[in-house]
């Protein structure tokens, strides 16, 4: 079959189009026919052996995607052959033909949802769910700030929130991620590049009862000063330190909370997949592909995912 293979870390350039076995599977596991890969951040912290990860080699990137199932252990349940699927942590890499799953991070497919969509849901939409609902415990009526919400987390944590009845502010860093937030149908939008831009929410009476953080080694210290009173951060992303000031949690009765999905049990996996299926069926959250890319491109796609000025998900297409 053919994969995307790395054999040391590095750059974007150690990712090499090659020609391996199919990977096999034990009676635990499904073997999935990959029609499409999301492209993640975090695949470019394992691909270079940052943040904390390691990796073995030789790797194939991709922890996200979505297919059709082809094979299923003999001891697996739930799941046949010919099922469309999407997963979060598969176990060989997602940049190939095929790739082993879990059943436990495989969750069923919508009809209605395209193969590039669908791959557009495993970090990204069970994080964005995972840090507004299990964590962060959003409720209607209450006031959200989505603190970088044009890449692929953000833009589904927008679609999720607006659609449980919350108030929904959300940042941009772009004229074009104001514009698609706007789509979106974020009630407030601001932009995270301009002065004081979180003023107006600069007071406890008015501050936001929830902020999900993408990028907290810039915008803790900020997020504390915006909160409402028993307001809640939760830190999804961030890249480096930053310093606070305690007190802003103290006057507030206010707590900061960490999410990494890593951390997510198969009984939460199970029941925020069951919450996403009927809304993706329906259409009431709908991934943002922003660009797809061939297989032997996802040197292309890594790149891009972190360049700013984001706007929905980078997405490899195996039809292409
Ligand atoms: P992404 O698609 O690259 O989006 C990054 C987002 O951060 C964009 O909305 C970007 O906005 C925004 N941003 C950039 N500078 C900002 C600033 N100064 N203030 C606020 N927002 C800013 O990444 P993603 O997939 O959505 O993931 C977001 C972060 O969460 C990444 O760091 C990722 O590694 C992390 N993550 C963590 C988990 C977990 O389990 N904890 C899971 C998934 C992702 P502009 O480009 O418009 O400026």
């Amino acid at each position: 079959m053919r994969a995307i293979c790395s054999h040391e870390y590095g750059g974007s350039d150690v990712l090499q189009l090659e020609e391996v076995e199919q990977p096999p599977i034990n009676d635990h596991q499904l073997l999935v026919a990959v029609k499409a890969a999301g492209i993640n951040p975090v695949d470019t912290y394992i691909r270079g052996g940052t943040n904390n990860y390691t990796t073995t080699f030789p790797h194939i990137p991709g922890m996200d995607g979505a297919g059709e199932v082809v094979q299923v252990g003999a001891d697996v349940k739930g799941f046949c052959t010919g099922d469309r699927v999407f997963f979060h942590r598969c176990v060989t890499g997602s940049a190939a033909d095929f790739t082993v799953c879990d059943p436990n991070t495989t969750y069923k497919l919508p009809d209605s949802v395209s193969w590039v969509e669908g791959a557009c849901m495993g970090v990204p939409g069970l994080t964005a769910y995972r840090a507004l609902f299990n964590r962060g415990h959003a409720v209607a009526g209450e006031s959200v700030l989505i603190h970088g919400a044009t890449g692929a987390v953000g833009t589904i944590a927008v679609q999720l929130a607006k659609a449980a009845g919350l108030n929904v502010t959300a940042s941009a860093g772009t004229e074009e991620g104001e514009r698609l937030l706007r789509q979106l149908g974020a009630d407030q939008i601001v932009n995270h590049r301009s002065e004081d831009y979180l003023k107006p929410w600069n007071n406890m009476d008015d501050g936001f009862d929830l902020i999900l953080e993408m990028l907290a080694d810039v915008n803790l210290d900020r997020d504390l000063k915006a909160l409402g009173r028993r307001g809640r951060v939760v830190v999804v992303g961030s890249r480096g330190n930053i310093e606070i000031t305690p007190r802003d949690l103290m006057a507030r009765d206010a707590a900061v909370m960490g999410m990494a999905l890593f951390n997510g049990t198969p009984a939460e996996f199970r029941q925020i997949s069951q919450a996403l299926f009927p809304l993706l069926d329906s259409g009431m959250v709908k991934p943002v592909v922003r660009q797809t890319f061939a297989l032997g491109d996802l040197a292309k796609a890594h790149d891009a995912v972190l360049q700013s000025g984001a706007a929905g998900n980078y997405v490899i297409d195996l039809s292409l």
